[in-house]
């Protein structure tokens, strides 16, 4: 796992740079990364919103999620790439879509979450942990757990 890393949108016009190493790494299966990224589940890297530094204005989509860490949603309003996702009540963590990595290789999801609306056709790691719905670390008063 790199200490830090970076990535931008498909057409360039976002970059962004991590200073640290990712908190935790998931495969979502909610409805609203699986809209945002086009498949059946976002690959996603937890990182601190104080280590990231983004440069240029991605666009922002406000959505009523049903996963809290996932209220409003990031991505190039040139390309539509999605970048990442933000909560109102997880404000110290940002969630960044893996697939917008330079390097994308070493992402290593630690669990699927959001199963309970996994669709039959999502291919997953069985040997990767379910989490029903939002781990430890992604939920509001939950315990940050590493
Ligand atoms: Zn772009
Ligand atoms: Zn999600």
């Amino acid at each position: 796992m790199p200490t830090q890393f970076s990535g931008g949108c498909a057409c360039g016009a976002i970059r962004y740079q991590c200073a640290a190493p990712p908190l935790a790494m998931y495969n979502c299966h909610c409805q609203s990364c699986q809209q945002a990224g086009g498949g059946a589940f976002a690959p996603l890297i937890v990182v601190a919103a104080q280590s990231l530094d983004v440069r240029g204005t991605p666009k922002r989509f406000f959505t009523q999620a049903i996963a809290d860490s996932h209220s409003e949603r990031c991505f190039c309003g040139e390309c539509g790439s999605p970048l990442f996702a933000l909560g109102e009540r997880t404000p110290d963590v940002v969630l960044v879509h893996a697939s917008s990595l330079d390097e994308p290789d070493w992402f290593k999801p630690v669990a699927d979450i959001w199963t309970v609306s996994a669709l039959p056709w999502a291919n997953m790691d069985r040997h990767i942990p379910k989490v029903f719905k939002s781990p430890p670390l992604l939920e509001p008063e939950g315990e940050v757990t590493l």
